[in-house]
């Protein structure tokens, strides 16, 4: 590992400052940061710890809703969140293991970079860690890679189960930066590769994500997060689905449909949420939202099985939540 300064700002606008250094990283947990610098995969000089700016708060808002701090660690269980939000607290819990959400953040949730192979280890080319280099996974193994949202520079996954909970949520992030303060729409958070896969979200240079606002919305109660993946515990979804719906004498007012494993970015499955709406949340509801959840779907030659797995996914998750 290089070595590298640490910055302990004890403000946001001292943290900005540090940040103003084009070669300077924030630290929060560093349960995805301080391996990629030991692999040599991100060589920061200078990294900005976060941890003293008491961005670890919960506040729960007059006007309804929550503001959870950037620090807040992923092992969030209260039981109000848990009444009112269930889904974000089944997706936080079907992640890594309790130690690694102890010590790991929202914000470094959001942020934590994929985990194709082929990005993880320097050796191969990989536009997303160094641009232009070529993409080792289109020729390689794509078996567990996108199969929406890609470009012919990448087709890797983004790996958070948080994220994919926030899609189904409406969430909001709040950042501080140079400019000023930001709220940014969680769906205009993550960015799809495009021909520059290196700048994966929203974020501007210098900028920090203070926290992240769930509104109080209808849908948030009667929600799900279901994770399929190779193993019961500590591996990441290979496909997995956030659900919520809002119903209202028998029939979906307001369904969200979200879904992790496939697609760059958390991926809000928009056609899924249309197909359910102003039905019933019956079998034949739920079959047109699985069929719907899959339009667009471009697997790669050995992904298939993963359109079969959405399918199969959004049916349970939204079945459930009809038991609920
Ligand atoms: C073995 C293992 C299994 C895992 N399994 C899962 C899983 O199943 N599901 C899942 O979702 N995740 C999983 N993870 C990933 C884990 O959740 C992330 O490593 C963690 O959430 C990152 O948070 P952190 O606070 O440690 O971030 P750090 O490692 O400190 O930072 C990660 C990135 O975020 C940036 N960053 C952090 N905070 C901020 C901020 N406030 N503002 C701006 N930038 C910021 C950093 O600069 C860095 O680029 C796993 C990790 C491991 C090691």
């Amino acid at each position: 590992m290089r070595t590298f300064h640490l910055d302990r700002p004890e403000s946001i606008p001292a943290a900005v400052r540090a940040l103003r250094d084009p070669d300077a990283q924030v630290i929060a947990g560093g349960t995805d940061l301080i391996t990629l610098m030991r692999d040599g995969v991100r060589t920061p000089s200078r990294l900005v710890d976060v941890s003293g700016l008491g961005l670890d708060r919960v506040d729960w808002l007059p006007g309804g809703g929550v503001r959870i701090g950037a620090l807040h660690p992923n092992s969030a269980d209260d039981p109000r969140l848990r009444a009112e939000y269930p889904v974000l607290v089944e997706a936080l819990r079907s992640g890594a293991s309790p130690q690694i959400r102890n010590m790991a953040s929202f914000g470094g949730n959001l942020l934590q970079q994929t985990r194709c192979t082929y990005y993880r280890l320097p050796e191969f080319p990989c536009n997303r860690r160094n641009p232009g280099s070529g993409c080792a996974s289109i020729d390689g193994d794509s078996s567990k890679q996108a199969i929406f949202g890609t470009s012919g520079s990448c087709v890797a996954v983004h790996p958070s189960d948080l994220a994919v909970a926030l899609q189904a949520l409406d969430a909001v992030v709040l950042v501080a930066g140079p400019d000023g303060d930001r709220r940014i729409p969680i769906d205009e958070f993550h960015r799809l590769p495009g021909d520059t896969p290196h700048r994966d979200s929203a974020l501007r240079p210098g900028e920090l994500v203070v926290a992240v606002e769930l509104p109080a919305v209808p849908f948030a109660r009667r929600s799900h997060y279901l994770k399929f993946r190779d193993r019961a515990s500590f591996a990441f979804a290979l496909v997995s689905a956030a659900v919520a719906v809002d119903q209202r004498d028998g029939v979906v007012r307001t369904a969200r449909i979200a879904l992790g494993g496939v697609a760059p970015k958390p991926w809000r499955a928009t056609h899924a949420e249309q197909a359910l709406t102003g039905r019933r949340l019956d079998s034949a509801g739920i079959d047109a939202a699985a069929e719907a959840a899959v339009l667009g779907a471009a697997p790669r030659p050995d992904n298939h099985y993963k359109v079969q797995l959405v399918r199969r996914v959004v049916r349970r998750a939204l079945n459930e939540l009809g038991e609920s």
